[in-house]
């Protein structure tokens, strides 16, 4: 109640702007995981690593366009580039040479990738991509982490909260995931038992489980899965929304050392630009969308969309990943910093009873109030032992001057401009948290 009174004191006008919100978008919002409780705030701007909302309320951003922004909000040179291409042209719809010349790069950086396909979001790349493993294998179904989220794809719309089986939404018929299985992740018992049972087409994974709360991978589990994928003649889809180009240049490709078949790439890979996504595999599978070596429709799998390979999105996310690739060592301090924050929290928790855990790798944190540590998704979200904890720590948060989401499975997603001060003040507010709690 404390808390609460004082944040609704500081936001009146977000608090207003919700109400008009509600009767003209669903929810107040345009993505509900946007919304925190009571209401939420309204950012007007933002800049480097903060947002300032429309009661004039600072910041410090750790959600950063759901992880899109690595070097921050608006990164000069980005958006430079970004205004000078657009007044030759916002979306030329026609092939383009910065197209050419985003494609060459991501196969340098992105490891065991010869060609690219530039879509629209991360929903689209994994879409796309579950329809290419299926063309190249012959293979129906395809498997999925619980607690793995892809995005808004049908075929990839279960097993994301608990039970974490059935149909998460209304409107999605049972039979449209009838060949997508579950397994929890983590567990290659359970992930050999269905690649056994069925014929597999792929696996897809994050290499670290993002929004189901930021989990790592356990010693050797990735190799394992790599092993078992190739043992039933399935494809390895690595979704690499989150961690690309995060966690490593080359993703959790090069921090684990474990190759993928096929790359799904979103968020960062357009720069902080909307449309950002891409597909990337080897040739002998990226053949299959050829439309030059395979003239009818029906013999190719199909990849496509009015603003694919969009200019701004383009400009923007080659200008990005052009800088980092030329600044690789930026890698090495940014995951020293954050594993040092989650090595600070965690310590915390521990001084407080082990009250929490902090998960993740490098900038990726997921804050956990329950009994063990998660080591999937099914412990991150049954193990808990009390949800308001979460709900009170966002709450604590936000009046402190920091921000992250989700309210109901906190992640937080920093980038390189976050600065060691900015670590140390959420190491420090998060104690404090504890203590009161
Ligand atoms: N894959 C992962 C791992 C994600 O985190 C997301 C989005 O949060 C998606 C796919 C979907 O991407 P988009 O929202 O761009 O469609």
């Amino acid at each position: 109640d404390k808390y609460t009174k004082i944040y609704m004191e500081g936001t009146s006008k977000s608090r207003e702007l919700f109400e008009r919100a509600r009767k003209v978008l669903p929810g107040g919002t345009t993505y509900q995981i946007r919304h925190f409780s009571p209401y939420p705030v309204y950012i007007t701007r933002a800049g480097g690593a903060r947002v300032w909302d429309v009661d004039g309320n600072e910041y410090v951003d750790y959600w950063m366009g759901h992880g899109t922004h690595i070097l921050g909000h608006s990164p000069d040179f980005v958006v430079k580039a970004v205004n000078d291409a657009a007044y030759e042209g916002t979306h030329l719809g026609y092939p383009n040479t910065l197209e050419v010349e985003y494609a060459e790069l991501l196969t340098k950086v992105v490891p065991n990738v010869d060609m690219v396909r530039f879509s629209n979001s991360g929903t689209e790349a994994n879409m796309y991509a579950v329809r290419l493993a299926r063309a190249y294998t012959g293979h129906r179904y395809v498997v999925k982490m619980e607690g793995g989220w892809h995005g808004g794809y049908d075929g990839l719309h279960v097993g994301i909260n608990p039970p974490f089986e059935g149909p998460e939404s209304l409107g999605l018929p049972a039979e449209h995931i009838k060949y997508t299985l579950v397994v929890p992740f983590n567990d290659l018992n359970a992930l050999e038992r269905v690649l056994k049972d069925f014929d597999v087409a792929a696996v897809i994974m994050e290499p670290v489980l993002g929004s189901g709360g930021c989990i790592e991978p356990q010693p050797g589990y990735l190799k394992g899965v790599r092993e078992l994928v190739d043992r039933y003649g399935a494809l390895l889809i690595f979704d690499e929304v989150i961690t690309g180009f995060r966690l490593a240049l080359g993703g959790g490709q090069e921090l684990f050392n474990t190759k993928a078949d096929i790359v799904t790439l979103g968020k960062i890979v357009g720069g902080g630009y909307p449309g950002a996504g891409a597909i990337a595999s080897r040739s002998e599978i990226m053949e299959l969308l050829d439309q030059v070596k395979r003239p009818s429709a029906r013999s190719r799998s199909f990849h496509g969309g009015t603003f694919t390979g969009n200019r701004v999105t383009l400009t923007a996310g080659y200008t990005l990943i052009n800088y980092l690739s030329q600044h690789r060592s930026l890698y090495e301090g940014f995951n020293n910093l954050w594993n040092w924050a989650r090595e600070g929290l965690n310590r915390a928790c521990e001084d407080h009873g082990r009250l929490c855990w902090v998960t993740g790798v490098g900038s990726m944190l997921g804050i956990h109030f329950t009994r063990d540590r998660p080591v999937n998704a099914r412990v991150a979200y049954t193990d808990r032992i009390n949800e308001d904890l979460y709900h009170l720590t966002h709450l604590y948060m936000r009046t402190r001057g920091i921000l992250y989401m989700t309210e109901h499975m906190p992640h937080l997603l920093p980038s390189m401009i976050h600065t060691r001060e900015h670590a140390n003040t959420l190491v420090e507010e998060f104690k404090g948290l504890l203590s009161e709690i």
